[in-house]
């Protein structure tokens, strides 16, 4: 049995005596001369209820609850199953924060969430691949989030096998500086400035979730982002790089 319930989370107001409205700023639906059968119905709808019991609430045909259903329905809690039940992980100088700030923005997934699992793999300068292998193994999208001195590189989201993965933006770093791999080691375990800004922290974690959700529910490619106190900046995909081999069977295909 599907409980139908409207999400918490819409404010419902009166704009007059007979006028109701779903949403504050903007307005989502309004019902004008508002019946006392549909104020029943979404009453019991705020705490949730079956379809088939909104016609004895109503105490209207099927059909008549179907009508007032079509309009309803967008505004109807489904944003547990939308979200993903994100896993972040930290390394370096400042996981603490970022932890800190990654509960406080509420992005920890409960352990009985059914949501689509993703993740978001936090690094000082430079993120190792160890941090993320398995989840190119178990197919869960994810996306990379470099704090550097000045700024921090939210990456696009790698979709295992379909697009290019944080390696691969490595190697292509390697290939324009080969000190690279020296310079990552021993910034990693560094303090990177960045990460200290509270704005920052919380803006970085916000759009590698939010491009995690788009992708998951929508299959798009979002780009990654670079972000400053500033002002943000879109960044480009990172393009598969030979030496990976996590998209082969991908150029496979297409060669
Ligand atoms: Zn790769």
């Amino acid at each position: 049995m599907v409980v139908l319930r409207l999400d918490p989370l819409i404010p419902i107001v009166w704009r007059d005596p007979h006028t109701l409205q779903l949403g504050g700023d903007p307005a989502l639906l309004v019902f004008e001369r508002i019946a006392p059968h549909e104020e029943r119905m979404l009453a019991a709808l705020t705490s949730g209820v079956p379809r088939t019991a909104l016609a004895a609430i109503g105490d209207c045909p099927l059909a008549v609850v179907d009508g007032f259903l079509d309009r309803v329905r967008p505004f109807l809690a489904h944003r547990e199953e939308a979200a993903c039940a994100f896993t972040v992980r930290a390394r370096g100088a400042h996981r603490q924060l970022v932890g800190a700030t990654a509960r406080a923005l509420g992005l920890l997934a409960r352990p009985e969430s059914t949501a689509r699992r993703a993740g978001i793999v936090v690094g000082m300068h430079a993120i190792p691949p160890g941090d993320y292998r398995d989840w190119l193994r178990r197919d869960v999208p994810h996306v990379g989030v470099m704090f550097g001195d000045e700024r921090v590189v939210v990456s696009s989201v790698v979709s295992p096998g379909r697009t290019a993965c944080l390696r691969c933006a490595d190697l292509a770093r390697r290939d324009a500086d080969p000190d690279w791999p020296a310079l990552a080691s021993q910034l990693i375990e560094r303090p990177a400035a960045a990460a200290l800004d509270p704005i920052l922290r919380a803006e970085a974690l916000g759009a590698a979730a939010r491009l995690l959700v788009e992708a998951v529910h929508t299959d798009r490619v979002a780009r990654g982002l670079v972000l400053t106190a500033q002002g943000r900046a879109e960044r480009l995909p990172s393009a598969p790089h030979p030496e990976c081999g996590c998209t082969v069977d991908l150029q496979a295909s297409l060669g």
